[in-house]
């Protein structure tokens, strides 16, 4: 039934019930008519409070369902994302997160060294589209791990990041379910040996200071790896995508340092099959020790985010030089506004993440 329906059989009937009840009181007897204009005006008053409360309700929790296998609906979706069948620690500030336990001791071998000829098993940048699932790995640094309420702070903005991915899908009515690991994973770097980082040059490609940026957020993730007991970076996405079943998922290494985020989508990656976006504390030119870790910035998980799925950067070019129409200012990968509840994805955005056809190649 329409909900303005339901509202005048409801004030109608009490009204009604309203106007019996008055006319049987010895006080309200002659003012039938009053009574039941205030009970109907007070029914519909309840009525839309209620609703008000329940909207309000709906707009700050996520979906409880979890993106599953079998077709996904035209709607774009975010949810929490359960990890299954491991050992987890409630985040006290946040309990729908969990941190993931390790069950064995770390084994002490150290890894083989990255294969770069790995590169041959390139795979494909996949589009945008289906089930995905974002994990969160936090590399505590300089001897301060991550703390409780920074973490439950960035995965919150995480799903900020993610409802925004996911209204802007159904802007363009791809169908997107997106979750967020309930299960995140916490390490500590203890190495000595510094994170260097060189100049990212502007542009669509990874640069030699990008790549060995690269190559270094591999390592420690692989180092991460297995101090959680796992044996490198590509068997613990491999044993936790095997819990996510329904799903494919994508990475995010939160390094608790300053420096330049950068993505590492799959056809660029050394390690098969590990995809991740990497973001820091803090944006910085250079890698630097943080002591206060400042708020989270959803544009940068967004950002990071897209380029995982074939986004191209748009900073740095005059608007002119793209195709009329297909950048604007807005856009999330030219980064020209700070908060994300104004920036968009334009349309060359969206055909590189697969989201629209027909508009590859920019400047
Ligand atoms: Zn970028």
């Amino acid at each position: 039934m329409p909900r303005r329906a339901v509202e005048s059989v409801l004030s109608v009937l009490v009204a009604a019930l309203a106007a019996w009840l008055a006319r049987e009181s010895e006080a309200l007897r002659g003012l039938e008519l009053w009574v039941a204009a205030i009970a109907a005006g007070l029914t519909i008053l309840i009525i839309n409070l209620r609703r008000a409360i329940g909207a309000d309700d709906a707009s700050n929790s996520v979906l409880p369902s979890r993106p599953g296998p079998g077709p996904v609906r035209a709607s774009s979706t975010v949810s929490i994302v359960p990890l299954l069948s491991v050992q987890k620690v409630a985040n006290f500030r946040n309990r729908k997160f969990q941190r993931f336990e390790s069950g064995a001791e770390p084994p002490e071998i150290e890894p083989p060294p990255l294969q770069h000829s790995a590169r041959i098993a390139r795979s494909q940048t996949p589009d945008l589209r289906g089930n995905w699932v974002m994990v969160s790995l936090f590399v505590g640094c300089d001897g301060r791990p991550w703390s409780e309420s920074e973490i439950a702070g960035r995965l919150d903005s995480l799903l900020h990041a993610g409802r925004w991915v996911a209204a802007e899908a159904s802007r363009y009515r791809m169908p997107l379910a997106l979750g967020v690991c309930d299960t995140y994973f916490a390490v500590e770097n203890d190495s000595t040996e510094r994170i260097e980082i060189g100049f990212a040059p502007e542009g669509d490609d990874m640069g030699p200071a990008e790549a060995d940026q690269a190559t270094r957020a591999l390592i420690l993730m692989s180092r991460g790896a297995r101090q959680l007991g796992f044996r490198d970076a590509t068997d613990m996405v491999e044993k936790i995508a095997a819990r996510l079943p329904g799903s494919r998922s994508v990475w995010l290494l939160h390094i608790r340092r300053g420096g330049r985020s950068l993505a590492i989508p799959l056809d660029l990656t050394e390690l098969q099959g590990v995809c991740l976006a990497v973001c820091y504390a803090r944006e910085a030119s250079f890698t630097e020790p943080v002591v206060k870790v400042p708020g989270p910035d959803p544009v940068t998980f967004v950002h990071e985010l897209l380029h995982l799925f074939g986004a191209t950067d748009k900073y740095g070019v005059p608007l002119s030089e793209f195709p009329p129409g297909a950048v604007t200012a807005y856009d999330v990968m030219r980064l020209d506004r700070t908060r994300l509840a104004r920036l968009h994805v334009d349309p060359l955005t969206a055909a590189e993440i697969g989201w629209v056809s027909g508009m590859r190649g920019g400047h």
